[in-house]
């Protein structure tokens, strides 16, 4: 019937194991854990095996005993390994061999084969003696104790971080002191157990010393503290530089990224003058540093650049204040070269960018001038430089239509040299085309600014006089005839100057009762012909004189 409460204890075991298993806690916390409820069971089984006669129970706590210290074993390399973050070590094929040999070992143990782990002595297994399964497991115990050791070993001289070092430094102690109290337990009761009494609980006190060490790791250290470890991996792996400063402006902290950078480790003073770039820089700087000192409670900050880094850094300086006290300080360190570079990579394509729009202006303006030159081009006659016939036609038939809606009088006065083929017979068509230039400029003195002369024909020449009686008409066609007769061309090549004179046939329009319904360019056509028809008349009345149509 007393296996009935070893099964209940069983049953909730396995649902300890259960609830061990599905709840999440950190693998660290679970190796921790079943390494100490393994440290539970070995004085324990100690303590249950002296209390009952019966050799058969004896037994079995013996074999619990060793079974609870080959998983100990076992469980203390995991410890380390966790521990020390070398977690990747478990899949490695080698620590297989570990395994295999433990489970070996174990069961061993279980079966203890023609007592080759345990004998008993004196019919009970209080006292006992050892055969050679049992130094099999003290060697599979030593094994794992070296390997610990170096593991621990080579995590002390890594570069590892303080926090796992201080950890790691705990669980030394631990082991050593384990490793001291169980090698004392096998030479004084085992080896030398026939020349001395048993000294009990030799192991066990061993476990209890070092799980004190455990313990006090734990709780000092925060091995366990999930938030701390977290704050203190992100701050490590952080490329911002953070420096943490007490109120004595001693460094109590300092991330991984920054330490090298500025030779400064924890407990070192902080001199803020150390950081002064030497360029342009230091006058922001110095700034910057008076903030500093002056108004400690400000959040202040600067960019510098030091050469040699050949880098920009952003520093930021900002006091920790509890309870209206400052206590400490927070200074951040943060790399802005490549956004320098970013800027200064913008202004170089912006500037290139500035320059070719330049470029594109300027081609721009040359072209539109030249636009504006073929324009006037197209528009000029090109020996007298007044309009050409082209541009008269088209500018008349828009004011044409433009004079008759507004009822507007205007005049067209077509004026030809008078015996122009003479003046080229005697003096040459060079001196021709002078006298032709010589002409215009004198009709264009005689003209107003809305007034436009244009070239007809060879030597023929109209002049639209927009906004104008027929009075008024007369009077400019009789003033421009009498300007050109008087006007007396000097040809160089000329012994004495050549004058000329027009014939005009002068149209003036004022009345618009008429409906005209032709189309502008028929309705110019029109007037074009009786202008003609006037300058014609003119010719053969004489010529040197005005005609006058009024319509
Ligand atoms: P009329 O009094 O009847 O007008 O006699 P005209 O000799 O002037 O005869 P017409 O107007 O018919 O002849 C014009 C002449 O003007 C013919 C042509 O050789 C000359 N001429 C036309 N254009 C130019 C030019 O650009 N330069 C020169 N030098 N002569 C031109
Ligand atoms: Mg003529
Ligand atoms: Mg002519």
């Amino acid at each position: 019937m007393t296996w009935i409460d070893l099964s209940l204890f069983f049953v909730l075991f396995v649902l300890f194991i259960y609830i061990f298993i599905s709840v999440s806690i950190t693998n660290l916390h679970k190796v921790y854990l079943t390494f100490h409820f393994t440290m539970m069971l070995w004085p324990f089984c100690q303590f249950a095996l002296k209390t009952t006669a019966d050799p058969d129970v004896q037994l079995f706590y013996v074999k619990l005993a060793f079974i609870d210290s080959i998983l100990l074993t076992i469980g203390w390399l995991l410890f380390t390994i966790f521990l020390t973050g070398k977690s990747h070590l478990l899949r490695k094929k080698k620590t297989l061999i570990l395994y295999i040999v433990a489970a070996f070992i174990l069961i061993g143990v279980i079966v203890n084969p023609k007592q080759s782990f345990v004998l008993p002595m004196h019919g009970g297994y209080v006292e006992r003696s050892y055969g050679p399964l049992f130094w099999l497991f003290i060697l599979f115990l030593i094994t794992t104790i070296i390997i610990s050791l170096y593991i621990i070993y080579s995590a002390l001289i890594s570069n590892a971080t303080q926090r796992i070092k201080k950890q790691v430094t705990h669980v030394l102690k631990g082991v050593l002191v384990l490793t001291v109290f169980v090698l004392l337990d096998v030479f004084l009761n085992v080896v030398l157990f026939k020349s001395q009494p048993v000294i009990p609980g030799m192991t066990s006190l061993g476990i209890l010393i070092s799980a004190i060490f455990f313990v006090i790791a734990i709780h000092r250290d925060k091995i366990f503290d999930l938030v701390t470890i977290a704050h203190q991996d992100i701050i490590d792996t952080l490329t911002l530089g953070i420096l943490v400063l007490d109120d004595n402006e001693t460094v109590v902290e300092i991330n991984r990224s920054l330490s090298p950078k500025i030779n400064l480790q924890i407990g070192d003073r902080f001199d803020l003058s150390t950081l002064t770039p030497m360029e342009e820089t230091a006058n922001a700087f110095r700034l910057f540093q008076h903030t500093y000192l002056i108004q400690p409670m400000e959040r202040t900050e600067v960019e510098v650049f030091y050469t040699t880094l050949s880098a920009y850094i952003n520093i930021t300086a900002a006091p920790i204040v509890v309870g209206e006290i400052m206590v400490g300080r927070i200074l951040t360190f943060q790399d802005r070269s490549e956004l320098h570079r970013l800027m200064a990579e913008t202004n170089q394509q912006n500037e290139v960018l500035q320059e070719r729009n330049l470029a594109l202006i300027e081609i721009q303006n040359e072209l539109s001038q030249t636009n504006l030159k073929l324009k006037q081009m197209a528009i000029t006659d090109s020996l007298t430089g007044c309009y050409n016939r082209h541009y008269l036609t088209q500018h008349l038939e828009h004011e044409i239509i433009e004079n008759m809606i507004l009822k507007q009088p205007f005049a067209i006065i077509l004026l030809d040299i008078d015996f122009f083929k003479t003046v080229n017979d005697n003096y040459g068509h060079l001196v021709g085309d002078v006298v032709i230039c010589r002409t215009v400029e004198v009709i264009k003195q005689s003209l107003r600014e809305t007034d436009i002369l244009a070239r007809y024909g060879g030597e023929e020449f109209i002049v639209y006089l927009p906004n104008t009686s027929h009075t008024q008409a007369n009077r400019w066609a009789e003033h421009i005839k009498f300007m050109i007769e008087a006007n007396k061309v000097h040809v160089d090549e000329v012994a004495h100057s050549v004058s000329v004179t027009v014939s005009m046939g002068l149209l003036s329009i004022n009345n618009f009762a008429e409906q005209y319904t032709e189309s502008p360019t028929n309705q110019l056509n029109d007037l074009f012909e009786s202008v003609d028809k006037a300058l014609y008349q003119a010719k053969n009345a004489g010529r040197n004189q005005i005609v006058e149509i009024i319509r």
